[in-house]
Order: structure tokens, then sequence, then C-alpha cells
């Protein structure tokens, strides 16, 4: 009788084993062909262009600290330090906040700033609002869907437009041209 319900338990727990193992191995591939918060990003979408007006209380509680840093407090990620910084794969960029598109990588130019720059946004994927803080007057350039932070706009790109848009790596999802 106490060999038997050994035996049981042996079974149950060496089947929960195996449940919990395949159930982590899912959720490990599933954040390695994710952004960094689209897994538990309920709002994040590359076709849904839907206004999102949440509070930043429910922000913090979906986004990685890092990027709620910069899309809802406006930090700036160190020069350098971005994954797009030095990056020139053909395909294109999204707001990491909601998928909205921002930018095409043909428009990506290397500007030696410090940060990845574009010489041209989708007039529908952004919106800008002037910035004058830390003594400086500036133009911010925020999600057009979500109203997240991603950088800032300079008159001193390249031609075609003479723009440079300075953005945040943290801010950007991008997704490769198949
Ligand atoms: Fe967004």
């Amino acid at each position: 009788m106490n060999l038997s319900f050994n035996r049981r338990s042996f079974l149950y727990i060496l089947l929960l084993m195996i449940i919990f193992s395949c159930s982590k191995f899912s959720n490990l591939s599933n954040i390695n062909t994710m952004p960094n918060t689209e897994n538990k990003n309920p709002f994040f979408s590359t076709t849904d262009t839907t206004q999102i007006d949440i509070s930043n209380t429910e922000w913090k509680k979906i986004l990685s600290p890092e990027l709620y840093a910069i899309a809802r407090e406006a930090s700036t990620e160190r020069p350098m330090s971005g994954k797009y910084n030095d990056f020139d794969e053909i395909g294109e960029y999204y707001c990491a906040v909601c998928g909205n598109h921002l930018f095409r990588s043909t428009a990506k130019f290397s500007s030696s700033c410090g940060w990845p720059s574009f010489f041209e946004a989708d007039k529908n994927g952004v919106k800008y609002r002037k910035d004058i803080s830390h003594g400086m007057d500036r133009i911010e350039v925020l999600c057009k869907r979500c109203n997240s932070h991603l950088g800032h706009v300079f008159n001193d790109g390249p031609k075609p437009t003479g723009v440079r848009f300075c953005m945040n790596s943290i801010s950007l999802h991008f997704e490769p041209k198949n």
C-alpha cells in the first residue's frame, strides 16, 4: 500500500516535471523571438492603429523598467549604448511600446551622435512637442498612437530632408525584411 502510494507519487511528480520543463522551454522560445515587452504587453500590435490612452500606472505594470523610464518619463539611454546605433539591417522600425510603425531602414543614416538616427519618419507614426527641459530648446518626438517619448528631432540632418530624428534604441522594435 505504502509502496504503491510512493510509486504513484513518483509518477505524479515526474509528470509535473515534464509539464513544467515543456512550458518553460516554450516561454523561453517566445522571449527569443519577441520584443522586450510584447510577450506581456496586450497593447503591442504592428497592425492595430487604434489610439492608446492608458495611465502610467498601467504602463508601469506592462513595460520593462528600462523602456518605462524612456517611453513614459522621457529619460535618454547612454550614447553609443543602444542596439540600433551601429546597425544597418534592412527592415522596419516600430514603437517598442505599442507596435506603431515609425521608420524605414532606408531613412536611417550613420550620424555619429551616439543614437540611431533617421532623416525621415512615418508621418502617421510620430508627433511633435516643444521641449524646454534641461535648459535646452528642442523638439520632442512622440509616438502618435501611444504618446510615448521616442527622442528628439534636429535641423542638422542630411539631404533630402535636412532633419535628424535622434532616437533611443530602447524605444524601437525592429523587424527585418524577409
Ligand atoms: Fe507607441
